[in-house]
């Protein structure tokens, strides 16, 4: 399971900044909590910050509930982090996400110096529900020459996308 959803971000050898990287053995337990966000969220999209194998910050949909469009979870979940802890622990921090992060989003993590991003459905996935900019966070990722991000997709992508037609 999610070996081959994994394949969702490329069958090419990771290049210089986007590596991709293996599920690991708690990647679902987290995602599970992302899932669980995502649930509550505006839109289900929910995201969870891992650091050290505990959960800093979790956030969630909230572009109608803050009147801010760019209130992605993963954003939600950034400030969140920043509110409480300093800003470079996130780059030792890994981002659980139930969507592949969009452009706007990867960039933030990117400038956040994180190293990991584990997502659950793609923007390819996502895109057959609802609009999204068609710019994968790995290629985010690898115009970025000074970071190299750990990219895994696919870890319970079925359960996230389930989310849409419970909405
Ligand atoms: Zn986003």
């Amino acid at each position: 399971m999610g070996v081959g959803l994994a394949a969702a971000i490329g069958a090419t050898p990771a290049l210089a900044h986007a590596k991709r990287s293996p599920v690991r053995p708690e990647d679902e337990k987290f995602m599970r909590l992302a899932i669980d966000e995502a649930a509550k969220g505006d839109f289900p999209f929910g995201a969870v910050i891992v650091h050290d194998g505990k959960v800093f910050s979790t956030g969630r949909n909230l572009g109608v509930t803050n009147n801010d469009p760019t209130a992605h979870g993963e954003m939600v979940a950034i400030r969140r982090f920043v509110a409480d802890n300093p800003a470079k622990d996130l780059k030792g921090a890994t981002l659980y996400t139930s969507g592949e992060p969009c452009p706007m989003c990867m960039g933030a993590i990117v400038w956040c110096g994180m190293g990991r991003v584990v997502f659950a459905a793609s923007i390819e996935q996502l895109a057959k529900r609802l609009g999204q900019i068609m710019i994968t966070s790995r290629a985010v990722a690898e115009a970025a020459p000074f970071l190299t991000v750990e990219i895994t997709g696919g870890v319970l992508a079925p359960e996230a996308l389930a989310l849409f037609d419970k909405k």
